[in-house]
């Protein structure tokens, strides 16, 4: 089957790359609040503050990054090209906080990967997690179809993809930088990535099915590249945009 695209399309389920299920955790988290329109519940998360906060936030001013929230698009650092990271600073103060900022965000917003640039950092570093519980979100069939495994935390810093499999398969992602929305991406079955883990030792792994799809999305974010360029124009959408109708 090499050289052909093998396409692969679900219409009924609508996956995240971040999770490969139904976001029910975006629409059950307290920090997606609704937009003005009632009748409408579009996904954002899109903070409002309180008095208090707004109070907060004028003594104290805008915070740096690392971020504890995720940039939206529209922000130029998930469109800048990342810089690599010198070996010698993986292990200092700076780039072991993005590592521990990305890894806490990744996990408090439920998704299964996050790059550097999304908490506004513009470094090529990585985080890759797949827990457990994450995976009874999905049946086993589609599990099976998309190559969905659990994974142990993993991060990768100057990761750099080799195609192992130049087949594609096109699935239903989603990103925490374009917050409830989601579309149809071809991906590569299976990659390569080789680069430094957070202890600054050089790493290497090959992988297939979701976790190859989570591999491409992230590096892609290192490029300035979203999901948004690859997709399929014509599968984008809300995710929320049934329970418009009712
Ligand atoms: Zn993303």
């Amino acid at each position: 089957m090499t050289g052909h695209a093998r396409t692969l399309t679900s219409k009924v389920l609508r996956l995240c790359t971040s999770r490969a299920g139904l976001p029910r955790a975006w629409a059950r988290s307290p920090r997606l609040l609704t937009c003005a329109a009632p009748s409408c519940g579009h996904a954002t998360n899109v903070k409002t503050r309180s008095y208090l906060q707004y109070l907060e936030r004028k003594v104290r001013g805008p915070p740096a990054p690392p971020y504890g929230h995720v940039c939206q698009v529209g922000h130029p650092v998930l469109r800048s090209k990342a810089a690599a990271v010198h070996p010698r600073d993986i292990l200092g103060p700076d780039v072991q906080k993005v590592i521990k900022t990305l890894t806490r965000v990744m996990r408090k917003m439920e998704c299964v990967g996050l790059s550097a640039p999304q908490i506004g950092v513009p470094l090529r570093i990585i985080a890759l997690e797949y827990p457990e519980k994450l995976l009874e979100d999905s049946s086993p069939a589609s599990a099976e179809a998309r190559g969905l495994v659990a994974l142990p935390l993993r991060i990768f810093i100057n990761p750099q993809l080799r195609v192992l499999n130049g087949q594609t398969v096109i699935f239903q992602e989603a990103c925490e930088s374009i917050s409830g929305y989601s579309a149809c991406v071809p991906r590569y079955l299976s990659v390569e990535v080789s680069g430094l883990n957070e202890k600054a030792e050089p790493v290497t792994w090959q992988v297939s099915g979701w976790p190859a799809r989570i591999l491409q999305h992230e590096v892609d974010h290192l490029e300035g590249i979203l999901y948004i360029d690859r997709m399929d124009s014509k599968s984008f959408i809300n995710i929320k945009w049934e329970e418009c109708n009712g």
